[in-house]
């Protein structure tokens, strides 16, 4: 297969960019354009629940590149002109200024969009967090206030929780689960991070779910729970999740399930590919389509479509791994864990807080959770290699 004359990435963050660089770096020399809903020049987001938050950075810390980097990349930034629809036979992108863009190959790399609450939009004082501009809007609204409720128990809203902690909030984590990310570490490990929270004075509120938002005058005062009872706030930030950005993508003839559906190639359409979180490929060493919402993803599956635009034939098949960290707290994740598996302490030791957690299910490891160990942890991720190897 020859290398295409052009190719369009839609999406300019970490996927988009390092498909971009990717590109160049094994040597594309053909046109090269990434097209981009927001403002910004590529960023990163992992800082933007912790740094950018807390204000230990300032926001220009955030930039994935500086601008002579990004000019050496010799490929043209499109930026604030959403995509709005796609051909893929065609392989033509239309945008919101009316602008038609047209390459050879297509890569989607548009990531998620935060899911809110019916009627949030336009209710003062209330937050997501995706993008830079959320952060600072965010972290402007924290500097002013005392109360803040972060409804989301998984990894963005403990991570918040924990930074408003560390900036002299009252915080209070509103959720389902039992313990923060249970459904995912397990109640051994999430109640180590129950315990975390509450030692440093998160205030959890979890088990029941949350019904809605309570107003007065257009503002915010508070988060209903199903029980009825309705916990105080002057910033609320909804934090349960979010949807593959695939929207602009109805009627491209690409098929779309929870992300955009690819092979094991992460090809979605003859020369359309997708990469990053909005990515849902067929893993074949799990034997399952994968959507992985993790900045590691985001660069590695961005290399490997790369290369197989200009031909190499290699399905994708990564150990997932994500980290989080929560106030002193670095937690690391090889592979796919999951509640019901068997978890034992490998290594350190859970009062101590340091440890890894080795996660099996029918007798295979299938994770490793690392807890302030990183090197360990790491040793470890052999383990989670060889059980889907063999
Ligand atoms: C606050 C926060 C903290 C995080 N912390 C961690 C962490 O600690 N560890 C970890 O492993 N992962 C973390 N992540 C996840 C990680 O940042 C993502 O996995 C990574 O950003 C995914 O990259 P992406 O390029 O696929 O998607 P995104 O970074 O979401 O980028 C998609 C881009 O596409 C643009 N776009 C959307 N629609 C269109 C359109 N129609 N046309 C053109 N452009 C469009 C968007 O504006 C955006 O710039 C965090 C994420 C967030 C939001």
């Amino acid at each position: 297969m020859s290398a295409p004359a052009d190719v369009l990435v839609v999406g300019a963050s970490a996927a988009g960019l390092s498909t971009a660089e990717a590109l160049r770096r094994k040597g594309f020399q053909g046109g090269l354009t990434v097209l981009g809903a927001e403002p910004h020049l590529p960023y990163d987001r992992p800082p933007l629940s912790k740094q950018v938050l807390s204000g230990a950075w300032e926001p220009d810390r955030a930039f994935l590149r500086r601008s002579a980097e990004l000019s050496a990349l010799n490929a043209e930034f499109v930026l604030h002109d959403p995509a709005v629809g796609l051909d893929a036979e065609a392989r033509t992108v239309h945008t919101a200024s009316g602008g038609v863009l047209r390459a050879e190959a297509i890569v989607v790399a548009t990531g998620l969009r935060p899911r809110t609450f019916a009627g949030q939009d336009g209710l003062a004082g209330v937050h997501v967090l995706r993008t830079l501009d959320d952060a600072l809007a965010l972290r402007a609204e924290l500097m002013t206030s005392s109360r803040v409720v972060v409804v989301g128990d998984g990894v963005l809203g403990t991570e918040i929780a924990a930074t408003a902690r560390t900036m002299g909030l009252a915080v209070t984590l509103a959720g389902p689960q039992p313990a923060p990310l249970e459904s995912q570490f397990g109640p051994l490990v999430a109640g180590q991070l129950a315990e975390l929270h509450t030692g440093q004075g998160v205030d959890l509120r979890l088990g029941a779910a949350v019904t809605g938002l309570a107003e007065r005058n257009g503002r915010v005062t508070g988060v209903e729970l199903a029980t009825g009872e309705v916990l105080p706030a002057d910033v609320v930030v909804v934090a349960f999740g979010a949807v593959p950005a695939t929207d602009w993508l109805a009627g491209s003839g690409l098929k779309v399930d929870n992300g955009v559906v690819c092979d094991s190639w992460c090809r979605a359409a003859d020369g359309v590919y997708a990469v990053g979180d909005v990515a849902r490929w067929y893993h074949s060493g799990f034997h399952t389509l994968l959507r992985l919402e993790n900045r590691t993803n985001a660069t590695e599956q961005a290399g490997h479509v790369a290369a197989t635009i200009l031909g190499e034939s290699r399905p994708y098949t990564p150990v997932p791994f994500f980290w989080t960290d929560q106030f002193d707290v670095k937690i690391q994740v090889h592979g796919v864990l999951s509640a019901d598996a068997e978890v034992t302490v490998v290594d350190g030791d859970m009062a101590q807080g340091r440890f890894v957690a080795r996660y099996r299910r029918n007798g295979a490891t299938v994770g490793v959770l690392g807890w302030r160990m990183p090197k360990q942890t790491r040793v470890r991720r052999q383990e989670v290699v060889d059980a889907f190897t063999s």
